[in-house]
């Protein structure tokens, strides 16, 4: 997606929440392959990275604020030994912004033993269950809804003395979205929420060494492990001694995976749910080209997500292909503030076109999906600095109209460009010659090999799978106009 990330400014973009990554393997060095599996997976956060590791008798953890490699070194790893392990990657949604206390894992006691739990997604019932927690004198360190989840899973466990009772009875009391690993000293359990709303799947090692669990299958590639399957929503799957067992947890609800891990939270080189995300991204390409074709001379794609289907357009409409937009892969998330003159540049920092490829030619541009609309304004006045003589913009995602309460950080409505302003009246604003977005009918056909046969759109259709309390959704549903009609009312 074309987007500025500069310091102390919201990213125009959908941001992604976490990566969760597991290992089970006796003889293995797990904290290595758990960090190696984090690295694969960085794309989906870049705040914090923790590792936890047990061995038979505790849980060692070492975690802190920046990337996996910023974090971990040959020696922070050599201190973390044992045959167990939970990693984490975060992107912060709730528990506000970076900060030691709310990066992963999260350590929870129960009676003198330590589990480790590391989460992908968002709670949307967590104050409640905060508030019973609190009554009964368990403290926090975090406001974070993963760390209510390690505390719900260890309060029931303490009583029951069954690790896999307190996640069974945590799966009963949580709502929302959530892909958790957790590790005790000497077992793995994976589990997913009752809608499968993010993603989570299983590996093997060969030669039976031992077990993976990864948010996407590029975290098993990079350690050797072999598919298995995806984790079924509301399964909890233990790894131990005995191998793996899995069970229903909670009865599995309507299925709902998020849709947009295919436009852009996952990597292309991903199989999520039997689709292969880079054939998901040619498709909605091909598709983008049949429901909105336009008359130009290039296609060109905004890196990274943007190239795929930048390719399927070019094949399915005969417009050449071509490389005219270079990202700077090295401005990713700074500390280091950028200069005002700097700033006004805006994505030319990430962003950069290709002044040879672009001049006195007209350009299909495909992007991932539009959300404030500022970051397209800037690229479309980029590429007309550079000599492009008109710019169609083609977005491989339906109009985001509402925000996501299940582990993505995204705008209150307010905010989304398209919820405030009709289509001519963002291309206008924008300033492209025209701009048109493939249609949810589109998007689902672009996806023709997932297995659950259910997603969340919600973000596009506001149709959301899993309840959000008035007290979450706040005013972040109201549109501009709905703040007008509220202040109006006020007034009178
Ligand atoms: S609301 Fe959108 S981003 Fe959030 S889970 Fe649903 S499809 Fe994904």
């Amino acid at each position: 997606m074309s987007t500025s990330v500069l310091p102390g400014e919201r990213p125009d973009r959908l941001e992604e929440a976490c990566a969760v990554f597991g290992v089970y393997a006796p003889g293995e060095d797990v904290a290595r392959m758990t960090c190696f599996g984090l690295q694969a997976l960085q794309h989906r956060g870049q705040e914090s990275a923790g590792i936890a590791v047990g061995d038979g008798e505790t849980i060692m953890a070492a975690k802190d604020l920046g990337l996996v490699t910023q974090v971990f070194d040959e020696a922070s790893l050599a201190a973390l030994e044992g045959f167990v392990a939970v990693g984490h990657a975060r992107y912060s949604t709730s528990g506000g912004a970076a900060s030691w206390e709310a990066a992963q894992p999260h350590i929870s006691a129960i009676d003198d033993v330590l589990i480790a739990l590391a989460h992908n997604g968002t709670l949307v019932n967590t104050d409640r269950i905060r508030a019973l927690l609190e009554g009964r004198g368990v403290q926090f360190r975090s406001s974070t809804d993963s760390e209510v989840a390690a505390k719900a899973i260890g309060e029931v466990t303490q009583t029951t003395h069954h690790l896999r009772n307190g996640i069974r009875r945590a799966m009963e009391e949580l709502s929302g979205a959530y892909a958790m690993v957790l590790a005790s000293p000497s077992s793995l359990y994976a589990f997913r929420d009752p809608n499968g709303i993010r993603p989570l799947c299983i590996g093997e090692l060969p030669d039976g060494r031992g077990w993976v669990v990864s948010s996407e299958t590029c975290g098993l590639d990079i350690v050797g492990a072999e598919y298995v399957r995806d984790v079924a929503p509301g399964e909890i799957v233990r790894f131990n001694e005995e191998g793996m067992h899995a069970e229903q947890g909670v009865p599995a609800g309507k299925p709902a995976a998020c849709i947009f891990e295919y436009v852009y939270f996952a990597r292309p080189d991903s199989v999520i749910d039997g689709q292969s995300v880079y054939q998901a991204r040619r498709n909605m390409g091909r598709i983008l080209a049949q429901e909105a074709p336009a008359e130009a001379d290039l296609v060109l794609g905004v890196p990274d997500s943007g190239v795929p289907p930048a390719l399927g357009y070019a094949h399915e409409s005969g417009i050449p292909y071509a490389d005219g937009i270079v990202k700077n892969r090295y401005v990713g998330r700074t500390f280091i503030e950028p200069t005002q003159a700097m700033r006004q540049l805006g994505i030319r920092l990430k962003l950069n076109p290709l002044r040879s490829v672009i001049e006195g030619q007209r350009l299909v541009v495909i992007d991932d999906s539009i959300v404030r609309g500022n970051t397209s304004k800037k690229l479309v006045q980029m590429l007309r600095d550079a000599g492009a003589t008109e710019v169609h913009l083609r977005i491989v995602s339906p109009e985001v109209g509402w925000p996501c309460f299940y582990g993505i950080d995204t705008d209150t409505r307010d905010q989304l460009i398209a919820a405030n302003m009709t289509l001519s009246e963002m291309n206008e604003w924008i300033g492209s010659d025209s701009l048109a977005f493939i249609s949810l009918e589109g998007l689902r056909a672009s996806v023709p090999d997932v297995r659950c046969r259910g997603f969340c759109d919600a973000c596009f259709t506001g149709d959301y799978p899993v309840e959000i309390p008035a007290a979450v959704a706040k005013k972040s549903l109201l549109t501009k106009k709905d703040f007008e009609d509220v202040y109006a009312e006020g007034s009178q």
